[in-house]
This record gives C-alpha cells, sequence and structure tokens, in this order.
C-alpha cells in the first residue's frame, strides 16, 4: 500500500478509500499509451482495451465467486458508474422488466439513499407500490418480516449486505432463501461489503448485487452490478441507452482505466480478506476500547454481526458535528446529517429507535488498509481528550 501519511489520520473509509498505489500503477497505461476504446474492434489500440476489460470482468467476478469465462469475461458482471448507479439499474430495471407480474418491491428502513430515492421514484412517479419494512435496534432486518411482505404482484426484494452508518449485516443467506422460495428476485446494496467479507454468489442466494470500487481501494466513479444468468435468470430493463454496451444492459463508452483499476482492487482484496477483515477488526476493536473510557459511549450497531472496519458510537450530550469539529488533524464521520437550522438526525439511527438526540450525538469510525495501531491510539486519544473538553463546564475566570 502506497506511503498514506500517518497524520492527519484517516478514518472515514466508510465514505471512501485511497487508491492502493498497486491500482493507480496498474491504471496509468490505460490513460496514455493503451487509451483505445474497448469497442473499437478494428485495431490494436481498441484490443488492448478490450483485454484490459475482460480481465477486469473476471478478476471482479473471482472476488465474488462468479464464473468466469477466459474468452468474454465474465458475463453476469455489468460495468456502472458505480453503486448509485448499480441500484438504479437493479431497482428500476428489474420492476420494467418483470412489470407483467407487478410493481411491487419490497425493501428496509436503513438502506442507502440510492436504495430509498429510487424506491420513492418508482412509488411516487411509476405507479410502483413499495413496503419499507422495520429494522430492530441492531438494525437487523429479519427474513420472516421479509418473507411475510412478500405479494403475489412482489418483483423485487431489496436488501443491502451491509449498513454504511453502523456496519451491520444483514441475514442475507435466510433473505435469498425467502426469495427464491416465492420466486422473487432478490438485490443486495454490497458496496460496503464487497472486498471485505467473503461474498460467494455460487452459494449466497442474491440475483443482483451493487458495488463500488472507491469503497475498496479502487477510483471513484466506476462499480458493477451483478445480474445472475442462471438458475434464476434476473431480467432487468436497461435505463442507459445508446450503443448497446455491456451486453445491452448499459450503454456507454468503457471507462477503461476505471473498470482496469476496479479489477485490480477486486484482486487484492480476494488475497487478502481474512488476513485484512481480522487485522482492521482488532484495531476497530481496540478503537472501542479505548475510546469507552470517555465514559457515556453507546455503540449503534448489531453486537456480532458488523463489518469489521467500522463502528458507530454515541456520546451521550455531546453533538457528534461538535466533536468532530474539534478532531483537527483525525478524520471521523459525524454519524448524523445536520443542517445549520435544524439538526437532523441519520434515519438509519431513527430507524433503529435510537433516541433522536443521541442520534445527533454519533460519530462513524471506520478504519483501512492503510491504518496503524500508533494511529488509533492517537486518535483514540485525541477522542477523549475532546469529549472531556466538551463535557467539563468552562472555567470560571
Ligand atoms: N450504497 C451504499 C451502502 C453506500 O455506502 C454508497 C456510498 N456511500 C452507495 C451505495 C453509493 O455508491 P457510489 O458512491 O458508488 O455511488
Amino acid at each position: 500500500m502506497t506511503a498514506v501519511p500517518t497524520r492527519p489520520v484517516y478514518l472515514d473509509h466508510c465514505a471512501t478509500t485511497p487508491v492502493d498505489e498497486r491500482v493507480f500503477e496498474a491504471m496509468r497505461p490505460y490513460f496514455l499509451e493503451a487509451f483505445g476504446n474497448a469497442a473499437s474492434t478494428s485495431h490494436g489500440f481498441g484490443h488492448a482495451a478490450a483485454a484490459a476489460v475482460l480481465r477486469a470482468r473476471n478478476q471482479v467476478a473471482s472476488l465474488l465467486g462468479v464464473d468466469v469465462d477466459d474468452r468474454t469475461g465474465a458475463r453476469e458482471i455489468v460495468f456502472t458508474s458505480g453503486a448509485t448507479e448499480a441500484n438504479n439499474l437493479a431497482i428500476k430495471g428489474a420492476v420494467e422488466a418483470n412489470a407483467e407480474k407487478g410493481r411491487h418491491v419490497v425493501t428496509q428502513a436503513t438502506e442507502h439513499k440510492a436504495t430509498l430515492d429510487t424506491c420513492a421514484y418508482l412509488a411516487e412517479r411509476r405507479g410502483g407500490d413499495v413496503t419499507v419494512l422495520p429494522v430492530d435496534r441492531y438494525g437487523w432486518v429479519s427474513a420472516a418480516d421479509v418473507a411475510a411482505a412478500i405479494r403475489p404482484d412482489t418483483v423485487l426484494v431489496s436488501i443491502m449486505w451491509a449498513n454504511n452508518e453502523t456496519g451491520t449485516l444483514m441475514p442475507i443467506r435466510e433473505i435469498g432463501a425467502a426469495c427464491r422460495a416465492r420466486g422473487v428476485l432478490f438485490h443486495s446494496d454490497a458496496t460496503q461489503a464487497v472486498g471485505k467479507v467473503p461474498i460467494d454468489l455460487s452459494a449466497d442466494p442474491v440475483d443482483l448485487l451493487s458495488l463500488s470500487a472507491h469503497k475498496f481501494y479502487g477510483p471513484k466513479g466506476v462499480g458493477a452490478l451483478f445480474v445472475r444468468r442462471r438458475d434464476p435468470r434476473a431480467r432487468v430493463a436497461p435505463q442507459m441507452h445508446g450503443g448497446g454496451h455491456e451486453r445491452g444492459f448499459r450503454s456507454g463508452t468503457l471507462n477503461v482505466p476505471g473498470i482496469v483499476g476496479l479489477g485490480m482492487a477486486a484482486e487484492l482484496c480476494a488475497a487478502g480478506l481474512r488476513d485484512e477483515a481480522a487485522r482492521t477488526a482488532g484495531l476497530r476493536d481496540r478503537l472501542e476500547q479505548r475510546i469507552a473510557a470517555a465514559g457515556g459511549v453507546s455503540v449503534n450497531g448489531h453486537p456480532t454481526a458488523r463489518l469489521p472496519f467500522v463502528t458507530n458510537l454515541s456520546f451521550a450530550g455531546i453533538r457528534g458535528d461538535r466533536l468532530t469539529g474539534l478532531l483537527g488533524d483525525v478524520a471521523v464521520s459525524a454519524g448524523s446529517a445536520c443542517t445549520s437550522a435544524s439538526l437532523e438526525a441519520s434515519h438509519v439511527l431513527r430507524a433503529m429507535g435510537v433516541d433522536p438526540q443521541l442520534a445527533a450525538q454519533s460519530v462513524r469510525l471506520s478504519v483501512g488498509r492503510s491504518t496503524t495501531l500508533e494511529q488509533v491510539e492517537y486518535a483514540a486519544g485525541r477522542l477523549v481528550r475532546a469529549v472531556t473538553e466538551l463535557r467539563e463546564p468552562p472555567a470560571d475566570i
């Protein structure tokens, strides 16, 4: 990994990750000498680009346990501009392609806005009908609730693999099994999970899966949607029309350097996944342990079913944005969206039943590939000091 400087300390890997230097080096030639259009089959420039895209398709497929294809590249991987687009394609595309069955979609309250807003659009503008399931206090949606919500006109269930604010891992296998039993397509937004926890789509009953390179040390602006071709074949209508690229699923000249970066990022994650999960979990646990010393700290999210690299903490009596403002060279994310006029607590924490005031007193810390123990100790020390400062009444002079 590149020398990411020890200061400032970057603890916001859920928001985005630095591009790994090996990813950057793999991309470089595709900006400069090998700049061809992957669809230009009449010359070597185009062939070189197409070959690089083929390789990347198989690298992504390997990370997900999907069939690779040495001739065409894995045919179930559709490259997109990121997870927002992949979610839009999966949800709008599945509803459109399966309209003869119905327009009912099941999702849940802590999804990313890329899912919730897409579902709301379908309901408001496209005659869709959306059931948004509640979660428990850990942010879990139960497979039994999903099964009970499925109706004869349900065309899609969309439940994220892992939540981007708390790290809570959803019971994907159980939900997928419930969908299979009822013949309903299952989409999962796995943006925070890909490259961080094992995903094996040869066994996991997921039909559509969204991912984004910039969450796992690849570049921004590139991602993919996995579209299952067999048992069942997931039917999805394209949402971007043009030259019929990506087997008609997504037209537009391919972002070859980005796709190469995505492929290399996937390969690097696959190689180190288990060790890196254990290492980051150790750093995350150390952060939690040290910060607990500040007192009045509670962890939001599932105690065990959670991503290894993130924690979401509430600090009783201290607004998240005031705390992050005092941290100086430690970059973390306030767990709530605040505007100057109002303090709006995160929809995720509110759905989990966290008191709105406490929800606005939360902070998300997420470690990554370049995070060191020394950085964690430093960041924890700064956080505890900031909390103490904010809690102590100013001295009367
Ligand atoms: N889904 C989840 C769970 C995410 O965390 C994000 C990124 N914050 C997205 C979707 C959107 O991804 P992208 O930035 O690739 O559009």
